[in-house]
Formats: C-alpha cells, sequence, structure tokens
C-alpha cells in the first residue's frame, strides 16, 4: 500500500509536458541560427544585442520558422538585432506610466469597470517589442498570499466587474496557484467577467492540459482569452486543437496583434492571419501600434501606414475579420481606437 501512495505522490509532483518544453526552450542564439541554419554573425550580433531581456523561444515555435530565411516573420520576433541598442529621446522604459495606475501591488486601474492584475513576470517567449521588458516583475506578487492585498481591493470595489490577467503571461503559473486565484476570484458575484491575455496557446500549445480545462469549465463568470499571435505561420494543428480545448470548454477567444514592421505590416499578411484565427474559431480584436519602448523603433509602423493598412482590409474582407488598429495614450479613458 505504501509503495501505491508513494507513486501517487510522485505522479503529482511530476512536471507536466508543457514545463518540459519550457525547459528545451532556446536561450542560445547560436543554437536558433544553426537550427534554422542562419550564418554565425546573425547569432554574434544577438547576443550582443539582448541585453538582459534574453532570447527565449520554444521549440514549438522554431518549428514553425522556415529555415534559411532570415527574415521570417516569427524569427524577427524573437532574434535579438543590432538595432536594439539604439535608443530615441521619445522611448522610455515605463512609456505607459504604469506605476502610475498601481492601485495595490500588481493591480492596475486605468480604466472604468475592469481592473488588470499582473499574475507573474514569465513569459513562455521573448517578444524583443515588448513594451513590459522593463518593469519591474521581480516587485509583483507570485502567490495568493501576496496578492490578498489585491484580492480585498477587487473584492470591496462592486464597481468592477470584470478582471483581467496579464503579466507576463498568466499561465506560466502551475495549475494549483492558477487554479487557487481564479476560482476566489468565481466567488464574487460582482465579477462577471475573467479575461486571461495570453500567448501560451500559440507558443506551448500543450500547456492547454486537462486540468486548465476542467478549471475553466466549471467557472460561473464568463472566461475569455486573448491570445496573442502576430502572424498566420504562427498558427497549426496543435495550436488549432488547443484553441478547440478551450472553446470547449465555454471560452470565448479573441486576438491581439501588434503592429510589426518588417513582420505583418502588408494587407496581405493581415487578412491571411484573420482568415486563419476566425477558421479556428477566434476573433480579431485589437490590433497595437507599437508603444515607444526603448530599442524597438526598428519595429515601428507610422499611423498613417497602419490606418491605410485597415481601411485596405476593411475594403477586402468582412467586418469581424478587421481588428480596430489602437494605442495607449497615458491619462486617457480607454485605449484609442485610430481605425
Ligand atoms: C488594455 C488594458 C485594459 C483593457 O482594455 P480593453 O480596451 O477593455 O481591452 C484594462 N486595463 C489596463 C491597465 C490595460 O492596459
Ligand atoms: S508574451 Fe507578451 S508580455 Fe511576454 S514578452 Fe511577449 S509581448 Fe511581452
Amino acid at each position: 500500500m505504501e509503495i501505491v501512495a508513494a507513486n501517487r505522490d510522485f505522479v503529482r509532483a511530476a512536471i507536466e509536458p508543457w514545463q518540459v518544453e519550457l525547459k528545451q526552450a532556446i536561450r542560445d542564439p547560436f543554437a536558433l541560427c544553426r537550427r534554422l541554419e542562419l550564418p554565425e554573425e546573425l547569432a554574434q550580433q544577438a547576443r550582443a544585442a539582448q541585453g538582459e531581456f534574453e532570447i527565449f523561444c520554444p521549440q514549438a515555435f522554431v518549428e514553425r520558422m522556415t529555415v534559411g530565411d532570415a527574415n521570417d516573420p516569427l524569427l524577427l520576433q524573437v532574434l535579438p538585432r543590432e538595432q536594439e541598442s539604439h535608443s530615441f529621446s521619445d522611448q522610455s522604459g515605463d512609456p505607459l506610466d504604469e506605476a502610475e495606475f498601481e492601485i495595490s501591488p500588481g493591480l492596475l486601474k486605468k480604466y472604468d469597470g475592469r481592473a488588470l492584475l499582473i499574475t507573474t513576470g514569465a513569459c513562455a517567449i521573448h517578444c524583443r517589442y515588448c513594451f513590459r521588458r522593463f518593469y519591474p516583475y521581480s516587485d509583483a506578487p507570485k502567490s495568493i498570499g501576496q496578492w490578498q492585498s489585491a484580492i480585498n481591493m477587487i473584492e470591496r470595489d462592486r464597481q468592477l466587474d470584470e478582471i483581467i490577467l496579464s503579466g507576463g503571461d498568466p499561465l506560466m503559473l502551475v495549475d494549483r496557484v492558477l487554479a487557487e486565484l481564479i476560482l476566489r476570484l468565481n466567488q464574487m458575484d460582482h465579477i462577471r467577467r475573467i479575461r486571461i491575455h495570453t500567448r501560451l496557446p500559440i507558443m506551448i500549445p500543450s500547456r492547454v492540459n486537462g486540468a486548465l480545462v476542467g478549471l475553466f469549465s466549471g467557472l460561473t463568470a464568463k472566461t475569455i482569452c486573448v491570445i496573442h499571435c502576430n502572424h498566420g505561420n504562427e498558427i497549426d494543428d496543435d495550436v488549432a486543437a488547443a484553441v478547440k480545448r478551450l472553446r470547449d470548454a465555454g471560452v470565448q477567444l479573441l486576438n491581439q496583434t501588434v503592429l510589426l514592421q518588417g513582420i505583418n505590416d502588408n494587407v496581405d499578411a493581415l487578412i491571411q492571419l484573420s482568415q486563419r484565427l476566425v477558421d479556428i474559431g477566434v476573433l480579431p480584436y485589437y490590433l497595437h501600434e507599437l508603444d515607444p519602448v526603448l530599442g524597438t523603433r526598428h519595429f515601428k509602423v507610422p499611423r498613417e501606414k497602419a490606418v491605410e493598412l485597415i481601411d485596405a482590409m476593411r475594403s477586402r474582407v468582412s467586418g469581424y475579420l478587421v481588428p480596430r488598429l489602437v494605442v495607449e495614450t497615458p491619462g486617457a479613458a480607454s485605449k484609442q481606437i485610430l481605425a
């Protein structure tokens, strides 16, 4: 009997397949370039440019890149380039003034009715354009105990009806911690929607495991997952299957994209992305203008061009395939819709 019990404990503590994939993620620019048969100079540049925000990319994402293509739209999102070390005076480490809207450790409230909880600083990928790369995540709460003051504040504020879990990536939390947090929010009767901003269904589709599906299926609050996909090539059969598991659990799926020069700044790429999303049951929500973060100028698409892209999309496809072009302006009552 004792042996059986010991085995059970072992199974419970066993590392999940998605965590194995995380451990196996590529962190070395030379390994990435070798794998894609790209010149070593690119890796050298990447190592010099990456700074403290080191390269991090799961194998499943690399598999969707084209071997030998230095301009692959997925590769450009993860491989540091020389331009990252350039800075401009209109860029900053906290372009959205997030520190000003923190009403409790890890809880940001900028807009009426909803608040955003930073659940972790970890992500399953390091996106080179990320606006959170300078966020002081090490100060953010990491366990239910540390979320207590944010939870108390949410509980008291009956004007809130939606909580957005963000980060980093909330699905980086292990099942037990995530469930504890979500079930706690689900108990509050004024919280009608729990929204999760995550890139994990794209980066590591096996993260959508039985525990997650079971958790979402059992909630009374409506669950919304906003995935983050920038290019149609990011969607393969495993991603489609992960999204289907979420939909079968009653989760509403939306997508947000960042408009990025050289990656998705053309109408064909944006239309193909929207079509693939809708094929798998995800509606395009936002197309974000890049925030002015240090070291990301090479990804910036001029605003006039962004508006033209949306107009061109609108003239070619159904309205629900066209995301809203938005930008965040510190202090505004909502994100600004540009087109
Ligand atoms: C973007 C954001 C939201 C959500 O805005 P929606 O327009 O509802 O998607 C909420 N809170 C914060 C702090 C945000 O940055
Ligand atoms: S997944 Fe999101 S938060 Fe994480 S690095 Fe990419 S853009 Fe930034």
